[in-house]
C-alpha cells in the first residue's frame, strides 16, 4: 500500500495521520510506504526554471537555496525581519511556479482562477485534466517508482489547499494504473461524508471513501486478520525528516480526536457529532517520550482539539523530553499559578487558546464553559510563567454585536501584555449544525461541498460590517496592530512557538 500527503499544506512538519496509519498497519504485518508528496512537490516546483522576470522573483530565484536553508537554521527565527523575507520571497518563487495552468501555489494555499475545492465538478474536472496541475510533471514521475509493486493507493485529504491537487493525482493515477485501488480518506473527507444527505460524486474514480479513523478499513481490505489494533506510535522514520521547512523536527502527536468539552456552540467538531476519543494518558505520554528519545524533535506539536487537563499533569509529572505546544482551554487548571509553571518546567512553550469574544455574555450564548474572570487570571499566569499565548478570537457570530465586539477590543488592550499572538476569524456557520436550523440562513452557497452557509444575522451585525470593523477599528488599535505584527507570515502559529521566547 502507498498512503499520499497530496500538495499544499504547510510543509513545516511531517503529516501525522498516514505516519499513525502506517504504524497500525505495520502492527499488523501489513507492508506499507509513506509519500508526503506535499514536500516533496513544493520543494521540486522551487527548483524549476524561474518563468517570472520581475525583480522580486528574479532575487527570489537567485536566493532559493540559502532561504530554505535560512528556514531550517534556529538562527533565522533570532531575526524576525529575516525570517519574514525568506518565507516571503520562497513563496513568491512558488507563486511564480504555476500561471500557464493558472493555479497559484503558496506555502499554504492552492488557488485556482476556475475550479474551486468547494465544488465536486471541479474536483472531477481536475482529476480530468490532470497533466494540467502544476504538480504534474512531478507526481507523473514519481508516482510510477513510488507505486511499484503496491496495489492500494491511499490519498489523505486534509485541508482545501489539498483538494485540487489529490483530485488531479488520483486522476492522473486511474489512467496510468487502471488497476489500483484508489482510497480517499482524511479530515476534509470526513466532513463531506458526515454531511446529512451525503451522496458520494466520485463514485467513477475512487473506489473507497473513508469518513473517520482509516485503519480498520484499510486493514480489512489489505486482508489483514485479527482485531484491529487502533493505536501504534506514529511512524516517521520513512519521511524526509530533514526537508521539513523548521529549524529541526516538528513532532505532531494527536493524543485524542474530538473534544472533550464539546459544547462550543459554533464548533464544526460538534456540528458533525464527532465523538471524543482519547489515548489513557500514560500511554500517550509514554509515546511521547519514546518518539522524542528517537526522532529529537526540536518542538512537539500536540494536534488535539483541546489538550485534556489530565494530559496536561500527565507531561507535568512526566515531561516529554522536548518543548511542545497545542490547543488548551481556558480551565481551572491554568488558574493556578504553581500549575502554570509547572507547565513550563514540562517544556510548554505556548499555548493556544480561543477565548472567541471579550464579552461575557456573547461567551456564554456561544457556551465556551469560560468565565472572563478566570481567563485573566489565566493570561496573567501564563505570562508570568514564561508561555506564550495564542489567542483565537471569533467575530460577526449570531451570539454577538458591534457593541461587544469592542468589548472584545477592550479585553485584548487590557491583557495586550499576556497575549503573544492573535488569530481573528470571522464567522462561518457550520450548514448542518443545531444553529444552522435556529436562523434564517441564506440559499447562497458556494458549492455542493461547502460545509458552511450565509445566515441573515438577527441584529443585523453582518460580514460586511464585522470586516469593516476590523479593518478601520480593531486591527488599528496599536496595542493590537502590535500583537499582529508577531505574527509569523503564512505559517502563523505552525511557527509561533519558535518565536515565543523573543515576544
Ligand atoms: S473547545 Fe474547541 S474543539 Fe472543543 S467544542 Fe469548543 S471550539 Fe470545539
Amino acid at each position: 500500500m502507498l498512503l499520499i500527503f497530496p500538495p499544499v499544506a504547510k510543509p513545516s512538519e511531517p503529516p501525522a495521520g498516514i505516519a499513525r496509519l502506517a504504524s497500525v498497519l505495520h502492527a499488523h504485518g501489513i507492508p506499507c510506504r509513506l509519500l508526503d508528496a506535499n514536500l516533496e512537490g513544493l520543494l521540486w516546483l522551487l527548483e524549476q526554471p524561474l518563468a517570472a522576470t520581475d525583480t522580486w522573483s528574479r532575487r527570489a530565484g537567485k536566493n532559493i537555496a540559502r532561504n530554505l536553508a535560512a528556514l531550517r537554521n534556529p538562527q533565522t527565527y533570532r531575526s524576525p525581519d529575516r525570517y519574514g523575507r525568506a518565507v516571503k520571497d520562497v513563496n513568491r518563487l512558488l507563486a511564480t511556479a504555476g500561471p500557464e495552468q493558472g493555479a497559484v501555489v503558496g506555502l499554504a494555499d492552492y488557488q485556482h482562477p476556475r475550479l474551486s475545492p468547494l465544488r465536486s465538478a471541479d474536483l472531477l474536472a481536475a482529476a480530468e485534466r490532470h497533466e494540467e496541475n502544476p504538480f504534474f510533471p512531478w507526481f507523473s514521475a514519481r508516482l510510477p517508482e513510488m507505486l511499484d509493486g503496491v496495489r492500494i493507493a491511499g490519498f489523505s485529504l486534509n485541508y482545501l489547499g489539498q483538494a485540487l491537487g489529490t483530485f488531479a493525482m488520483i486522476g492522473y493515477v486511474r489512467q496510468q494504473f487502471p488497476e489500483l485501488t484508489v482510497v480517499l480518506g482524511g479530515g476534509l473527507v470526513t466532513s463531506w461524508v458526515k454531511r446529512p444527505g451525503w451522496r458520494n460524486p466520485f463514485g467513477g474514480l475512487v473506489d473507497h471513501l473513508v469518513d473517520g479513523p482509516g485503519e480498520e478499513f484499510l486493514i480489512g481490505l489489505s486482508g489483514g486478520a485479527g482485531e484491529c489494533c487502533h493505536h501504534a506510535p506514529p511512524e516517521f522514520d520513512s519521511l524526509p525528516l530533514r526537508k521539513y521547512l523548521a529549524p529541526g523536527l516538528i513532532l505532531p502527536y494527536a493524543a485524542s480526536s474530538g473534544c472533550y468539552w464539546n459544547g462550543c456552540t459554533f464548533c464544526p467538531e460538534r456540528a458533525e457529532g464527532n465523538a471524543y476519543r482519547s489515548l489513557p494518558v500514560e500511554r500517550a505520554v509514554s509515546d511521547l517520550r519514546d518518539l522524542t528519545a528517537r526522532t529529537g524533535p526540536v518542538l512537539i506539536h500536540l494536534l488535539d482539539n483541546a489538550i485534556s487537563p489530565a494530559l496536561l499533569r500527565g507531561l507535568v509529572e512526566r515531561p516529554p523530553g522536548a518543548s511542545w505546544y497545542g490547543f488548551a482551554r481556558f480551565d481551572c487548571e491554568l488558574a493556578d499559578p504553581d500549575f502554570c509553571r509547572a507547565l513550563k518546567r514540562s517544556g510548554c512553550v505556548m499555548l493556544k487558546l480561543g477565548l472567541e469574544s471579550g464579552d461575557q455574555g456573547v461567551v456564554d450564548r456561544l457556551n465556551k464553559g469560560i468565565d472572563l474572570v478566570t481567563a485573566s487570571r489565566v493570561l496573567a499566569n501564563l505570562r508570568q510563567a514564561g508561555i506564550a499565548v495564542y489567542l483565537y478570537l471569533l467575530f460577526g457570530t449570531p451570539a454577538e454585536t458591534e457593541a461587544e465586539a469592542r468589548r472584545t477590543l477592550e479585553f485584548v488592550v487590557r491583557h495586550r501584555d499576556s497575549i503573544s499572538f492573535l488569530n481573528r476569524a470571522l464567522f462561518n456557520m457550520p450548514a448542518f449544525g443545531a444553529e444552522a436550523a435556529e436562523h434564517d440562513v441564506e440559499p447562497f452557497y458556494e458549492g455542493d461541498l461547502s460545509l458552511y452557509t450565509a445566515f441573515r444575522h438577527p441584529r443585523g451585525w453582518d460580514r460586511t460590517k464585522v470586516r469593516r470593523f476590523l479593518n478601520n477599528e480593531f486591527n488599528r488599535h496599536p496595542a493590537v496592530a502590535a500583537i499582529l505584527r508577531n505574527d509569523p507570515p503564512l505559517f502563523t502559529s505552525n511557527h509561533a512557538p519558535f518565536f515565543a521566547g523573543t515576544r
